[in-house]
Protein backbone atom coordinates (compact mmCIF):
# COMPACT_ATOMS: atom_id res chain seq x y z
CA UNK A 1 0.00 0.00 0.00
CA UNK A 2 1.18 3.06 -1.30
CA UNK A 3 0.92 6.92 0.23
CA UNK A 4 2.06 10.01 -1.48
CA UNK A 5 2.77 13.34 -0.94
CA UNK A 6 2.53 15.70 -3.34
CA UNK A 7 3.81 19.92 -2.59
CA UNK A 8 2.86 22.11 -5.25
CA UNK A 9 -1.25 22.89 -6.17
CA UNK A 10 -0.19 25.22 -9.48
CA UNK A 11 -0.60 23.81 -13.14
CA UNK A 12 1.23 20.46 -13.13
CA UNK A 13 0.21 19.83 -8.95
CA UNK A 14 -3.23 19.18 -10.29
CA UNK A 15 -1.78 16.69 -13.37
CA UNK A 16 0.37 15.11 -10.58
CA UNK A 17 -2.56 14.75 -8.36
CA UNK A 18 -5.03 13.51 -10.81
CA UNK A 19 -2.91 10.95 -12.55
CA UNK A 20 -2.06 9.61 -9.23
CA UNK A 21 -5.50 9.36 -8.21
CA UNK A 22 -6.36 7.63 -11.76
CA UNK A 23 -3.51 5.06 -11.18
CA UNK A 24 -5.05 4.29 -7.39
CA UNK A 25 -4.06 0.88 -7.27
CA UNK A 26 -0.65 1.79 -6.84
CA UNK A 27 -1.26 5.10 -5.30
CA UNK A 28 -4.00 4.13 -2.68
CA UNK A 29 -3.46 7.24 -0.82
CA UNK A 30 -3.22 11.13 -1.67
CA UNK A 31 -2.08 13.80 0.14
CA UNK A 32 -1.52 17.38 -1.64
CA UNK A 33 -0.08 19.98 0.73
CA UNK A 34 1.12 23.64 -0.77
CA UNK A 35 1.14 27.21 0.24
CA UNK A 36 -2.36 28.09 -0.42
CA UNK A 37 -4.32 25.30 0.89
CA UNK A 38 -7.38 26.46 -0.58
CA UNK A 39 -5.83 25.35 -4.22
CA UNK A 40 -5.04 21.93 -2.72
CA UNK A 41 -9.06 21.67 -1.93
CA UNK A 42 -10.35 22.85 -5.06
CA UNK A 43 -8.24 20.01 -6.96
CA UNK A 44 -9.17 17.62 -4.18
CA UNK A 45 -12.77 18.23 -4.91
CA UNK A 46 -12.13 17.92 -8.62
CA UNK A 47 -10.83 14.60 -8.25
CA UNK A 48 -13.94 13.53 -5.70
CA UNK A 49 -16.52 14.68 -8.34
CA UNK A 50 -14.64 13.36 -11.78
CA UNK A 51 -12.89 9.93 -10.19
CA UNK A 52 -14.84 9.55 -6.52
CA UNK A 53 -11.44 9.47 -5.01
CA UNK A 54 -10.59 11.42 -1.76
CA UNK A 55 -7.41 13.06 -1.54
CA UNK A 56 -6.03 15.13 1.73
CA UNK A 57 -5.01 17.99 1.99
CA UNK A 58 -2.85 20.44 4.03
CA UNK A 59 -1.18 23.83 3.98
CA UNK A 60 2.90 23.79 4.24
CA UNK A 61 5.43 26.41 3.45
CA UNK A 62 8.21 23.89 2.02
CA UNK A 63 10.84 26.90 2.24
CA UNK A 64 10.53 25.75 6.33
CA UNK A 65 12.58 22.78 6.74
CA UNK A 66 11.12 21.76 10.33
CA UNK A 67 8.01 22.34 9.58
CA UNK A 68 7.90 20.48 6.88
CA UNK A 69 9.77 17.60 8.30
CA UNK A 70 6.91 17.09 10.45
CA UNK A 71 4.49 17.27 8.06
CA UNK A 72 5.90 14.26 5.99
CA UNK A 73 6.59 12.06 9.78
CA UNK A 74 2.91 12.63 10.45
CA UNK A 75 1.84 11.77 7.05
CA UNK A 76 4.46 8.94 6.77
CA UNK A 77 4.23 8.99 2.83
CA UNK A 78 6.36 6.40 0.74
CA UNK A 79 7.11 9.27 -0.92
CA UNK A 80 7.37 12.81 -1.76
CA UNK A 81 6.69 14.14 -5.11
CA UNK A 82 7.98 18.10 -5.16
CA UNK A 83 5.95 20.06 -7.42
CA UNK A 84 6.60 23.45 -6.07
CA UNK A 85 8.97 25.73 -7.61
CA UNK A 86 13.26 25.06 -8.26
CA UNK A 87 13.73 27.29 -4.87
CA UNK A 88 12.11 24.71 -3.03
CA UNK A 89 14.06 21.68 -4.10
CA UNK A 90 16.96 21.61 -1.29
CA UNK A 91 14.50 22.15 1.46
CA UNK A 92 12.03 19.42 0.38
CA UNK A 93 15.17 17.49 0.08
CA UNK A 94 16.67 18.36 3.56
CA UNK A 95 13.24 17.58 5.14
CA UNK A 96 13.14 14.29 3.16
CA UNK A 97 16.89 13.02 4.63
CA UNK A 98 15.64 13.87 8.10
CA UNK A 99 12.62 11.83 7.79
CA UNK A 100 13.98 8.86 5.52
CA UNK A 101 11.50 9.33 2.86
CA UNK A 102 12.38 8.77 -0.77
CA UNK A 103 12.05 12.21 -3.22
CA UNK A 104 11.46 13.10 -6.88
CA UNK A 105 10.89 16.68 -8.35
CA UNK A 106 11.39 17.97 -11.99
CA UNK A 107 13.18 20.91 -11.80
CA UNK A 108 16.73 21.59 -10.85
CA UNK A 109 17.36 24.21 -7.73
CA UNK A 110 17.72 27.89 -8.55
CA UNK A 111 18.35 30.24 -6.39
CA UNK A 112 16.01 33.17 -6.02
CA UNK A 113 18.76 35.67 -6.77
CA UNK A 114 20.58 34.63 -9.39
CA UNK A 115 19.10 32.59 -12.18
CA UNK A 116 21.49 29.39 -12.58
CA UNK A 117 20.25 26.24 -13.92
CA UNK A 118 22.86 23.48 -12.67
CA UNK A 119 22.42 20.37 -10.39
CA UNK A 120 25.66 21.11 -8.14
CA UNK A 121 24.07 21.26 -4.70
CA UNK A 122 21.39 18.67 -5.23
CA UNK A 123 24.23 15.97 -6.18
CA UNK A 124 26.10 16.98 -3.91
CA UNK A 125 23.25 15.75 -1.24
CA UNK A 126 24.13 12.17 -2.45
CA UNK A 127 26.14 11.11 0.74
CA UNK A 128 23.11 12.09 3.08
CA UNK A 129 20.70 10.45 0.09
CA UNK A 130 22.99 7.01 0.97
CA UNK A 131 23.36 7.30 4.49
CA UNK A 132 18.81 8.12 5.18
CA UNK A 133 18.93 4.92 2.76
CA UNK A 134 16.53 6.82 0.51
CA UNK A 135 17.12 8.18 -2.69
CA UNK A 136 15.69 11.22 -4.86
CA UNK A 137 15.03 10.98 -8.42
CA UNK A 138 15.42 14.66 -10.09
CA UNK A 139 13.85 16.03 -12.87
CA UNK A 140 11.01 13.85 -13.71
CA UNK A 141 9.27 15.94 -15.81
CA UNK A 142 8.65 15.95 -19.56
CA UNK A 143 12.31 18.38 -20.18
CA UNK A 144 13.80 17.42 -18.43
CA UNK A 145 12.69 13.48 -17.39
CA UNK A 146 11.10 11.83 -20.68
CA UNK A 147 13.80 13.39 -22.80
CA UNK A 148 16.52 12.05 -20.90
CA UNK A 149 14.68 8.80 -20.56
CA UNK A 150 14.87 8.41 -24.46
CA UNK A 151 18.49 9.23 -24.50
CA UNK A 152 18.46 6.07 -22.16
CA UNK A 153 16.25 4.17 -24.17
CA UNK A 154 18.41 5.06 -27.57
CA UNK A 155 21.57 3.82 -25.81
CA UNK A 156 20.64 0.83 -24.06
CA UNK A 157 18.81 -0.65 -26.87
CA UNK A 158 18.75 1.18 -30.28
CA UNK A 159 22.64 2.17 -30.50
CA UNK A 160 26.50 1.05 -29.64
CA UNK A 161 27.63 4.67 -29.71
CA UNK A 162 25.85 8.01 -29.29
CA UNK A 163 27.52 10.72 -31.05
CA UNK A 164 25.08 13.89 -31.64
CA UNK A 165 21.75 14.79 -29.61
CA UNK A 166 19.53 17.57 -29.94
CA UNK A 167 16.70 18.04 -28.09
CA UNK A 168 13.61 19.91 -29.38
CA UNK A 169 10.77 21.33 -27.91
CA UNK A 170 7.94 22.83 -29.83
CA UNK A 171 4.85 24.04 -28.14
CA UNK A 172 2.25 24.97 -31.33
CA UNK A 173 -0.41 25.98 -29.21
CA UNK A 174 -2.28 29.05 -28.93
CA UNK A 175 -3.98 30.57 -26.17
CA UNK A 176 -5.57 33.64 -27.41
CA UNK A 177 -3.52 36.16 -25.01
CA UNK A 178 -0.80 38.42 -26.34
CA UNK A 179 1.90 37.28 -23.77
CA UNK A 180 1.40 34.28 -21.42
CA UNK A 181 3.66 31.09 -20.45
CA UNK A 182 3.29 27.98 -20.44
CA UNK A 183 4.64 26.64 -16.82
CA UNK A 184 5.49 29.37 -13.74
CA UNK A 185 6.18 32.25 -15.35
CA UNK A 186 8.99 33.27 -12.91
CA UNK A 187 10.63 30.28 -13.80
CA UNK A 188 9.93 30.15 -17.61
CA UNK A 189 10.57 33.58 -18.35
CA UNK A 190 14.56 33.07 -15.92
CA UNK A 191 15.27 30.43 -17.83
CA UNK A 192 14.38 31.54 -21.89
CA UNK A 193 15.86 35.41 -21.16
CA UNK A 194 19.41 33.87 -20.25
CA UNK A 195 22.46 32.82 -22.46
CA UNK A 196 22.08 29.86 -24.52
CA UNK A 197 24.51 27.41 -24.20
CA UNK A 198 25.67 24.22 -25.50
CA UNK A 199 28.22 21.09 -25.11
CA UNK A 200 30.42 19.93 -27.92
CA UNK A 201 33.72 18.14 -27.95
CA UNK A 202 34.16 18.52 -23.89
CA UNK A 203 33.73 22.07 -23.72
CA UNK A 204 30.18 24.29 -22.87
CA UNK A 205 29.81 27.30 -25.37
CA UNK A 206 27.73 30.25 -24.49
CA UNK A 207 25.60 31.86 -26.67
CA UNK A 208 23.81 35.06 -26.51
CA UNK A 209 19.64 34.31 -25.66
CA UNK A 210 18.37 33.41 -28.88
CA UNK A 211 21.24 34.02 -30.91
CA UNK A 212 21.21 30.74 -32.46
CA UNK A 213 17.93 29.84 -34.45
CA UNK A 214 17.27 26.28 -36.73
CA UNK A 215 14.15 26.24 -38.92
CA UNK A 216 13.07 22.42 -37.81
CA UNK A 217 9.91 20.43 -39.59
CA UNK A 218 8.00 18.76 -36.06
CA UNK A 219 6.09 15.85 -37.34
CA UNK A 220 2.07 16.69 -37.07
CA UNK A 221 3.12 20.48 -36.65
CA UNK A 222 5.29 21.98 -39.75
CA UNK A 223 7.98 24.14 -39.62
CA UNK A 224 8.95 26.50 -37.12
CA UNK A 225 11.76 28.51 -35.84
CA UNK A 226 13.51 26.99 -32.96
CA UNK A 227 16.36 28.81 -31.06
CA UNK A 228 19.06 27.37 -28.69
CA UNK A 229 18.43 27.29 -25.22
CA UNK A 230 20.60 26.38 -22.25
CA UNK A 231 18.44 23.26 -20.51
CA UNK A 232 19.27 21.28 -17.66
CA UNK A 233 19.06 17.61 -18.84
CA UNK A 234 22.22 18.49 -20.67
CA UNK A 235 24.12 18.44 -17.66
CA UNK A 236 23.81 14.88 -16.48
CA UNK A 237 23.62 13.67 -20.32
CA UNK A 238 26.60 15.14 -20.77
CA UNK A 239 27.89 12.50 -18.08
CA UNK A 240 26.10 9.83 -18.70
CA UNK A 241 25.91 9.47 -22.39
CA UNK A 242 28.95 7.55 -23.86
CA UNK A 243 30.37 8.29 -26.67
CA UNK A 244 28.71 11.70 -26.86
CA UNK A 245 30.40 14.96 -29.22
CA UNK A 246 27.52 17.34 -28.68
CA UNK A 247 24.33 18.51 -27.08
CA UNK A 248 22.23 20.90 -28.33
CA UNK A 249 18.46 22.24 -27.07
CA UNK A 250 16.23 24.13 -29.13
CA UNK A 251 12.90 25.20 -28.25
CA UNK A 252 10.49 26.97 -30.57
CA UNK A 253 9.11 30.96 -29.79
CA UNK A 254 6.88 32.52 -32.49
CA UNK A 255 8.19 36.32 -32.79
CA UNK A 256 5.23 37.80 -30.68
CA UNK A 257 6.49 35.91 -27.97
CA UNK A 258 10.02 37.10 -28.46
CA UNK A 259 9.18 40.81 -29.34
CA UNK A 260 6.89 40.81 -26.24
CA UNK A 261 9.95 39.18 -23.81
CA UNK A 262 12.55 41.91 -25.45
CA UNK A 263 10.12 45.14 -24.70
CA UNK A 264 9.81 43.61 -21.06
CA UNK A 265 13.45 42.99 -21.11
CA UNK A 266 14.36 46.75 -22.32
CA UNK A 267 12.16 48.14 -19.58
CA UNK A 268 13.60 46.38 -16.77
CA UNK A 269 10.61 43.79 -15.95
CA UNK A 270 12.57 40.75 -16.63
CA UNK A 271 14.66 42.20 -13.32
CA UNK A 272 15.25 39.74 -10.18
CA UNK A 273 17.16 42.29 -7.71
CA UNK A 274 14.62 44.26 -5.64
CA UNK A 275 13.57 48.30 -6.78
CA UNK A 276 12.31 50.46 -3.89
CA UNK A 277 8.86 51.30 -5.18
CA UNK A 278 8.08 54.50 -2.32
CA UNK A 279 9.71 52.12 0.01
CA UNK A 280 7.84 48.95 -0.95
CA UNK A 281 10.42 46.52 -2.00
CA UNK A 282 9.53 45.00 -5.22
CA UNK A 283 11.02 42.66 -7.35
CA UNK A 284 9.91 43.25 -11.20
CA UNK A 285 9.71 39.02 -12.30
CA UNK A 286 7.58 39.03 -9.34
CA UNK A 287 5.31 42.02 -9.94
CA UNK A 288 5.29 40.94 -14.11
CA UNK A 289 4.63 37.00 -12.74
CA UNK A 290 1.44 38.27 -10.61
CA UNK A 291 0.18 40.00 -13.88
CA UNK A 292 0.12 37.71 -16.47
CA UNK A 293 -2.31 35.01 -17.28
CA UNK A 294 -1.99 32.00 -14.85
CA UNK A 295 -0.61 29.06 -16.91
CA UNK A 296 -2.40 26.71 -14.91
CA UNK A 297 -6.08 28.35 -16.17
CA UNK A 298 -4.73 28.30 -19.67
CA UNK A 299 -6.62 24.48 -19.79
CA UNK A 300 -9.54 25.58 -21.46
CA UNK A 301 -8.57 28.07 -24.51
CA UNK A 302 -5.29 26.77 -25.86
CA UNK A 303 -5.63 24.79 -28.86
CA UNK A 304 -2.87 23.10 -30.74
CA UNK A 305 -0.32 20.38 -30.19
CA UNK A 306 3.11 20.14 -28.71
CA UNK A 307 5.80 18.21 -29.98
CA UNK A 308 9.09 17.05 -28.11
CA UNK A 309 11.80 14.72 -28.54
CA UNK A 310 15.31 13.99 -29.67
CA UNK A 311 16.77 13.85 -32.95
CA UNK A 312 20.04 11.31 -32.08
CA UNK A 313 22.81 10.24 -33.99
CA UNK A 314 25.32 7.43 -33.63
CA UNK A 315 26.83 4.36 -34.69
CA UNK A 316 25.01 0.66 -34.59
CA UNK A 317 26.63 -2.46 -35.41
CA UNK A 318 29.36 -0.16 -37.14
CA UNK A 319 26.70 1.49 -39.08
CA UNK A 320 25.79 5.17 -38.92
CA UNK A 321 22.30 5.73 -37.67
CA UNK A 322 20.05 8.25 -36.61
CA UNK A 323 16.24 8.50 -34.75
CA UNK A 324 13.94 10.94 -34.40
CA UNK A 325 12.51 10.27 -30.91
CA UNK A 326 9.31 12.28 -29.89
CA UNK A 327 5.36 12.97 -27.89
CA UNK A 328 2.52 15.12 -29.51
CA UNK A 329 0.06 15.95 -27.45
CA UNK A 330 -2.54 17.96 -28.01
CA UNK A 331 -3.78 20.82 -25.33
CA UNK A 332 -8.02 20.21 -25.56
CA UNK A 333 -7.45 16.53 -25.28
CA UNK A 334 -5.11 17.29 -22.20
CA UNK A 335 -7.46 19.63 -20.89
CA UNK A 336 -10.36 17.07 -21.52
CA UNK A 337 -8.95 14.25 -19.28
CA UNK A 338 -7.31 16.30 -16.49
CA UNK A 339 -8.19 20.45 -16.66
CA UNK A 340 -5.11 21.27 -18.06
CA UNK A 341 -2.78 22.01 -21.02
CA UNK A 342 -0.85 20.00 -22.51
CA UNK A 343 2.64 21.47 -20.79
CA UNK A 344 1.14 20.86 -17.51
CA UNK A 345 -0.08 17.61 -18.36
CA UNK A 346 3.45 16.50 -20.63
CA UNK A 347 5.29 17.22 -17.42
CA UNK A 348 2.67 15.91 -14.75
CA UNK A 349 1.92 12.96 -16.56
CA UNK A 350 5.58 12.23 -16.22
CA UNK A 351 6.32 12.97 -12.69
CA UNK A 352 3.30 10.38 -11.88
CA UNK A 353 4.97 7.83 -13.88
CA UNK A 354 8.55 8.69 -11.98
CA UNK A 355 6.76 8.50 -8.97
CA UNK A 356 5.22 5.18 -10.38
CA UNK A 357 8.76 3.36 -11.01
CA UNK A 358 9.75 3.84 -7.41
CA UNK A 359 7.11 2.62 -5.70
CA UNK A 360 6.49 -0.10 -7.69
CA UNK A 361 10.55 -0.84 -7.06
CA UNK A 362 11.25 -0.90 -11.00
CA UNK A 363 13.44 2.28 -9.77
CA UNK A 364 14.70 1.71 -6.62
CA UNK A 365 18.22 2.77 -5.43
CA UNK A 366 20.02 4.90 -2.71
CA UNK A 367 21.38 7.86 -3.52
CA UNK A 368 20.88 11.28 -5.85
CA UNK A 369 19.80 9.79 -9.58
CA UNK A 370 19.12 11.59 -12.88
CA UNK A 371 16.47 10.02 -14.75
CA UNK A 372 18.84 8.08 -17.44
CA UNK A 373 20.55 6.32 -14.12
CA UNK A 374 17.96 3.59 -14.40
CA UNK A 375 16.65 1.15 -17.16
CA UNK A 376 14.34 3.28 -19.52
CA UNK A 377 12.35 0.40 -20.80
CA UNK A 378 9.67 0.11 -17.86
CA UNK A 379 8.98 4.07 -17.88
CA UNK A 380 8.61 3.89 -21.90
CA UNK A 381 5.79 1.49 -21.12
CA UNK A 382 4.37 3.99 -18.90
CA UNK A 383 4.73 6.75 -21.65
CA UNK A 384 2.21 4.85 -23.67
CA UNK A 385 -0.15 3.22 -21.42
CA UNK A 386 -0.69 6.94 -19.66
CA UNK A 387 -1.11 9.32 -22.15
CA UNK A 388 1.81 10.14 -23.74
CA UNK A 389 2.22 7.65 -26.45
CA UNK A 390 6.07 8.26 -28.43
CA UNK A 391 7.33 6.98 -31.99
CA UNK A 392 10.59 6.73 -33.79
CA UNK A 393 11.39 7.84 -36.99
CA UNK A 394 14.64 6.28 -38.64
CA UNK A 395 16.00 9.60 -40.37
CA UNK A 396 19.06 9.72 -43.08
CA UNK A 397 22.17 10.13 -41.10
CA UNK A 398 24.07 12.33 -43.45
CA UNK A 399 20.80 14.82 -43.41
CA UNK A 400 21.74 17.65 -40.62
P1 LIG B 1 2.79 26.95 -10.51
O1 LIG B 1 3.33 28.28 -10.18
O2 LIG B 1 1.51 26.83 -11.25
O3 LIG B 1 2.65 26.08 -9.17
C1 LIG B 1 3.62 26.07 -8.18
C2 LIG B 1 2.96 25.62 -6.90
O4 LIG B 1 3.95 25.56 -5.86
C3 LIG B 1 1.87 26.59 -6.41
O5 LIG B 1 0.78 25.84 -5.93
C4 LIG B 1 2.56 27.34 -5.28
O6 LIG B 1 1.73 27.81 -4.25
C5 LIG B 1 3.45 26.24 -4.72
N1 LIG B 1 4.53 26.82 -3.93
C6 LIG B 1 5.35 27.83 -4.26
N2 LIG B 1 6.17 28.13 -3.22
C7 LIG B 1 5.82 27.28 -2.23
C8 LIG B 1 6.30 27.08 -0.92
N3 LIG B 1 7.28 27.82 -0.39
N4 LIG B 1 5.73 26.12 -0.16
C9 LIG B 1 4.74 25.34 -0.65
N5 LIG B 1 4.25 25.47 -1.89
C10 LIG B 1 4.79 26.44 -2.68
O7 LIG B 1 3.96 26.20 -11.30
P2 LIG B 1 3.81 25.00 -12.35
O8 LIG B 1 2.81 24.05 -11.83
O9 LIG B 1 3.69 25.57 -13.70
O10 LIG B 1 5.28 24.34 -12.23
C11 LIG B 1 5.59 23.50 -11.15
C12 LIG B 1 7.01 22.95 -11.31
O11 LIG B 1 7.10 22.19 -12.50
C13 LIG B 1 8.09 24.04 -11.40
O12 LIG B 1 9.20 23.65 -10.64
C14 LIG B 1 8.46 24.03 -12.87
O13 LIG B 1 9.79 24.45 -13.09
C15 LIG B 1 8.31 22.54 -13.18
N6 LIG B 1 8.14 22.24 -14.61
C16 LIG B 1 8.90 21.23 -15.15
C17 LIG B 1 8.79 20.91 -16.49
C18 LIG B 1 9.52 19.73 -17.05
O14 LIG B 1 9.20 19.31 -18.17
N7 LIG B 1 10.47 19.15 -16.36
C19 LIG B 1 7.94 21.68 -17.40
C20 LIG B 1 7.09 22.68 -16.72
C21 LIG B 1 7.24 22.95 -15.36
P3 LIG B 1 0.79 29.12 -4.47
O15 LIG B 1 -0.37 28.57 -5.18
O16 LIG B 1 0.51 29.60 -3.10
O17 LIG B 1 1.60 30.08 -5.29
Amino acid sequence: MSRVLIIGAGGVGRVVAKKCAMNSQVFKEIFLASRTKSKCDLIASEIKESLNFEIKTAQIDANNVLKLTKLIKKIEPNLVINIALPYQDLTIMDACVLSGIDYLDTANYEHPDTAKFEYKEQWAKNEDFKKAGIMALLGSGFDPGVTNVFCAYAQEYLFDEINYIDILDCNAGDHGYAFATNFNPEINLREVSSNGRYWQDGVWHETKPMEIMMKWDYPEIGIKDSYLLYHEEMESLVLNIKGLKRIRFFMTFEKSYLTHMKFLEDIGMLRIDEVDVNGTKVVPLKLLAKLLPNPAGLGSCTIGTTNIGCVITGKKTGVEKKIYIYNTCDHQECFKETGAQAVSYTTGVSAMIGAKMILEGKWKNKGVFNMENFDAKPFMNELNMQGLPWKIIEMNPDTI
